[in-house]
């Protein structure tokens, strides 16, 4: 077994470098916990980028996982039917606004999928120029090339040019913006209900319902992408739900197998009825070990009692964080258990320094630090939290 310092060292000699990691090697974890390889403990504000849902150690997972090794089958390609996959895809579409589903692997990947969708859907209506999409400042959809393309980060999206092109940026939340920016040819229009990467910023009824009407008037399919978003994490299963208007698509991953690798695309039957075998497909996508997790994951999440917790630790943890008297804090935004505390510095040395204080944290933009914890957080961590929060701004208040 390679020691901290070996499994580090390796990590800087061996992988391409496109992180930046702290020092320390994860081992182990339990609930909201997470242990290095030197018994060092971190309470988990971040749960892998909003992905480890139910925490660490979910014996109901382990229970999943176990059953579906125990049949011998871990994988069987999209050749055949399995019944954990068939039982997941009847159990999201019962719990959405959905009439069909199609798995992927990957946040990007389900993207990518939406908008191959969404074209085959122009491509039937004759209408060979409607191939425009629209997406919004701040957005993050992904790093492969159509997802990064609706990713409008320069930093991002320069070195990797040219991307798929007719892509025009309205500005998130501005009505007057959207309706300049999608017409009869925009084919897809791709919102998150609440931008995750980009900052934790809420979209506003008004603009949800300007962009749905928007949407129908010009006949453009719309793409809600819940990767972060959803699956609990504002306090309803989808955060569509808390708003006055439903996508034609709506993507979803992060947590859903609560840590295995895997994507949706949740359609209508007007989008699914388009596509065709051979249209799209994938060989991992969708396999039996991480459909039986997730929808283990989704009976979990889905509980009336569990997603009141969310809303009440949530709002608890912003009523916390509003009463922080420090200068460096601007605004205290989001809902449920994905929250955002926007700083007027940067939030890279507040994040180093939660690692001192047995804290993992992660920024959204370079200015926010976002709090998107395993959803079973409770009122005990945030009170830890905030206890070790108010010092660590203490220590950078000059
Ligand atoms: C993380 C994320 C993606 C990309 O998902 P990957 O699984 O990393 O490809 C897309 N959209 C949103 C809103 C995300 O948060």
């Amino acid at each position: 077994m390679l020691g901290s310092k070996a499994a580090v060292k390796a990590s800087n000699d061996y992988h391409v470098q496109t992180y930046v990691r702290p020092e320390f090697v994860i081992a182990r974890g339990e609930g909201m916990t997470i242990y290095d390889d030197e018994g060092h403990a971190y309470t988990d504000w971040v749960a892998g980028i909003a992905v480890n849902a139910l925490g660490y150690g979910d014996p109901g997972v382990a229970a999943a996982i176990t059953e579906q090794v125990n049949t011998g089958v871990l994988h069987t390609s999209n050749l055949y039917h399995t019944e954990p996959q068939s039982r997941l895809a009847q159990t999201l579409v019962e719990k959405s606004f959905a009439d069909r589903v199609f798995f992927s692997n990957s946040g990007a990947e389900a993207n990518e999928g939406a908008l191959k969708f969404a074209r085959r859907v122009a491509y039937d209506s004759g209408n060979h120029d409607k191939t425009g999409v629209v997406t919004f400042s701040e957005a993050f959809h992904g790093r492969t090339l159509a997802a990064l393309s609706m990713t409008p980060k320069e930093k991002y999206q320069k070195p990797f040019k040219p991307l798929m092109d007719q892509v025009t940026v309205g500005e998130f939340n501005n009505v007057e913006s959207a309706k300049a920016c999608i017409n009869d040819n925009t084919v897809a229009v791709i919102l998150e209900p609440i931008q995750g990467e980009g900052g934790i910023n809420v979209a506003t009824d008004e603009f949800m319902v300007a962009v749905r009407q928007l949407c129908d008037q010009h006949k453009a399919i719309l793409i809600y992408d819940e990767i972060q978003c959803g699956m609990g994490r504002t306090g309803t299963l989808w955060a569509y739900e808390q708003t006055p208007v439903a996508p034609d698509i709506m993507t979803i991953a992060k947590p859903l197998a609560a840590g295995l690798p895997i994507g949706a695309i949740l359609c209508t039957e007007t989008i699914a009825e388009h596509i065709h075998p051979g249209d799209h497909g994938s060989t991992f996508a969708g396999g039996p070990v991480v459909t039986r997790v997730a929808d283990y994951v989704v009976g979990r999440i889905s509980q009336p009692e569990f997603l009141e917790h969310v809303t009440e630790v949530g709002t608890y943890l912003m009523e916390r964080l509003e009463e922080i008297n420090s200068p460096h804090i601007v605004e205290i935004r989001g809902k449920g258990l994905m929250v955002g505390m926007q700083l007027n510095v940067p939030a890279a040395p507040i994040i180093q320094a939660g690692y001192e204080h047995g804290l993992l944290l992660v920024n959204a933009g370079t200015e926010t630090v976002r709090f998107i914890p395993p959803l079973i957080a409770e009122k005990a961590d945030v009170d830890a939290l905030i206890e070790k929060l108010v010092s660590i701004l203490e220590s950078i208040n000059v």
